[in-house]
């Protein structure tokens, strides 16, 4: 089969589904994420990957399979939206055939209704359990949280993720300092002369870096970072 661009078959498919309520061209997607054929990384005139297509598009099923092959979870459009940012402002996802298992819990661990599992914010909690950073800025300077206009929501979404870094305060912190155990600095930020812990101000006797950061579901975690490992071996034999 021809090599087509994906966000373009993507479109297609939304609006076949959209006008024939359908199954059959999300079938034809399938067919073709399964023989290879499709350009993960291809960015469309807005610059989205098909990722990022997938998800505004609100199609879990594709998402759910882009992810599995590889695509970047961070990939950002032409105004610096990640697929975080583009989730939290659509109401409602297209279950599609994606398995449903990581959005119960996600879904459970916000607090919300099992009806509430397909809504765009425990799609985008899903897509940060897979490695999405909240904590990246769009052009504009606004983070997926800032979009959200719930404060509760805003609040329980917090609550699970990873410390911001206290220097750079624009990416996921992922040093330690010993002995007070605060998570700081982000990878950039770990160099850093600290003779004092940014957070409570005890002096530092050495640091190390985390190698996951914690979020409170150990199992979901556990699975994002084998997954995690995948990818990047996938990525890589991309480039190759
Ligand atoms: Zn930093
Ligand atoms: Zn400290």
């Amino acid at each position: 089969m021809a090599l087509m661009p994906m966000w373009l078959i993507t479109m297609e498919t939304h609006h076949c589904m959209r006008q024939f309520g359908g199954k059959r061209n999300y079938k034809v997607v399938c067919a073709m994420l399964k023989q290879g054929s499709v350009q993960l990384d291809i960015q469309n005139n807005q610059k989205r990957t098909p990722l990022l297509e997938a998800v505004s598009r609100g199609h879990l099923g594709m998402t759910h399979k882009l992810i599995a092959l590889g695509a970047d979870i961070n990939a950002v459009d032409g105004e610096g939206n990640s697929c975080l940012h583009l989730a939290v402002e659509r109401e409602v996802f297209d279950s599609e055939d994606a398995p449903l298992d990581l959005l119960n819990e996600c879904c459970t661990s916000l607090n919300l209704k099992i009806e509430e599992r397909l809504s765009g914010i425990v799609v985008a909690r899903y897509l940060a359990s897979q490695g999405a950073d909240f904590h990246h800025k769009n052009n504009k300077n606004n983070t997926p949280l800032d979009l959200i206009n719930d404060p509760n929501l805003r609040k329980k979404l917090e609550a699970f993720l990873p410390p911001q870094c206290l220097w750079c305060k624009n990416k996921t912190a992922t040093t330690k300092v010993h002995p007070c155990e605060h998570l700081l600095t982000c990878e950039e930020c770990s160099n850093v002369p600290l003779k004092r812990c940014l957070r409570c101000l005890k002096p530092v006797t050495s640091r190390g870096r985390v190698e996951s950061v914690n979020l409170d579901e150990k199992l979901l975690h556990s699975v994002a970072k084998k997954l995690g490992n995948k990818w990047q071996q996938l990525g890589e034999d991309r480039k190759r």
